[in-house]
């Protein structure tokens, strides 16, 4: 059987060599507690420095505007709930976000409503683009918080998040864009884009899981989520993690430095899977692409088939895709994110998502786009027989 096929990079990454090595010692020698005072404390602090320093550069912020999280999950909800339950009192008491975030976003959403807030969804445009009038109408001055995700984690849609964050401030809304799938894919620079808080996580970028950060430019209102010590000055109680800081660290730089070249790659492998696909399947839908889209997600439906049965079909061949739907429990259920798009039920159930990098190559593209308009094939026989 040749080698198996992994095309769900926007689901986690493969953690780099490089990144391992980086954190291997503070797993052995450099166990130390960063806030303790003797020796191996002061070590473990610097390294912490050093990695909070060096992630900063990255995103072009100050060392002290980043805060490490468990993840970003948890990036996402200290940005929405944090920041609104800080400004409760003053009267903006809801908080406004797209309906296709993540269940990050959307989840700490429900919980500023649980507390007595109110919840509000922009529209988007079929392409999953924001929608202009419904942001003007919404993220007005009884709002606290708005969050609009860079780029969509299903179909890689990117948005305007420099001229939806000017917006925001127009009418004193702060504004926080979930930035998961966009670190390494988009150009991020907080001295040049005005967004108050920036969420990333280090599993979609050669980092191991369990690690995120979130930029909180100074001056943004924030009420901590926990409580306990005086880590990151409050904001975050909680021994930090520091081996894995230094890992966050060392992706982000390499992902950086390699953004542009292997963007350029993964646009062109996408572009020849997608023409591959449709010349073999005119009847194909690719979501979202009339629109700007990051280069490493192709989400496509073929009328006629079931997302469940030809990624189980995918991965007998050795070919590792996901649904372009929340799989929760066993089950697959329609995609919140495709249903926004006005995407029909029976059209939005066969969605599979596609999604590339680094151990994405020329012949895995080639292998994909052979394999699955036979697999199509079969499935539709099967459906009609
Ligand atoms: N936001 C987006 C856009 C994502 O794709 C993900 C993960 O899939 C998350 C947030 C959650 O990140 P984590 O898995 O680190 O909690």
């Amino acid at each position: 059987m040749p080698d198996p096929i992994y095309l769900d990079h926007a689901a986690t990454t493969p953690v780099r060599p490089e990144v391992l090595d980086a954190m291997q010692p503070f797993f052995g020698p450099r166990f130390g507690n960063p806030s303790s005072l003797h020796r191996w404390g002061r070590e473990a602090r610097a390294a912490l420095d050093e990695a909070r320093e060096r992630l900063a550069v990255t995103l072009g912020a100050h060392p002290d505007e980043l805060c490490f999280t468990s993840c970003g999950t948890e990036a996402d909800n200290m940005a929405l709930i944090g920041v609104w339950r800080s400004r409760r009192e003053s009267g903006r008491t809801a908080a406004v976000a797209t309906p296709i975030e993540h269940k990050a976003v959307l989840g700490a959403l429900h919980e500023v409503a649980h507390e007595g807030g109110e919840e509000r969804l922009l529209r988007v445009s079929s392409c999953g683009v924001v929608d202009e009038a419904s942001f003007d109408v919404l993220v007005n001055d009884s709002a606290a918080v708005c969050s609009v995700m860079w780029v969509n984690n299903e179909i890689g849609v990117v948005q305007d998040v420099h001229e939806l964050a000017q917006r925001a401030h127009e009418r004193g809304v702060i504004f926080h864009t979930d930035a998961v799938q966009a670190f390494g894919k988009v150009s991020i620079d907080a001295k040049a884009t005005p967004f108050d808080l920036l969420s990333i996580s280090g599993h979609k970028i050669g980092a191991p899981k369990g690690i995120g950060a979130l930029f909180i430019r100074r001056g943004t209102p924030m009420s901590p989520l926990m409580f306990g010590g005086s880590q990151d000055r409050g904001r975050r109680p909680g021994t930090e993690n520091v081996a894995m800081a230094v890992g966050l660290a060392r992706a982000a730089e390499l992902t950086v430095a390699e953004r542009e070249e292997e963007c350029r790659r993964l646009d062109a492998l996408r572009e020849r899977l997608e023409t591959a696909l449709l010349a073999r399947i005119p009847d194909a839908v690719i979501h979202g692409r009339g629109a700007p889209r990051a280069p490493h997600v192709t989400s496509i439906s073929v009328p006629g088939t079931d997302s469940e049965s030809l990624l189980m079909a995918l991965d007998l061949r050795g070919i590792a895709c996901s649904a372009g739907s929340a799989c929760q429990s066993g089950s697959i259920t329609p995609s919140h994110v495709l249903s926004a798009l006005g995407v029909p039920a029976d059209v939005a159930s066969a969605a599979i998502r596609m999604s590339l990098g680094s151990l994405t190559t020329d012949d895995a593209v080639a292998r994909v786009a052979e394999l699955f308009p036979a697999l199509v094939e079969k499935a539709r026989r099967m459906a009609t027989a």
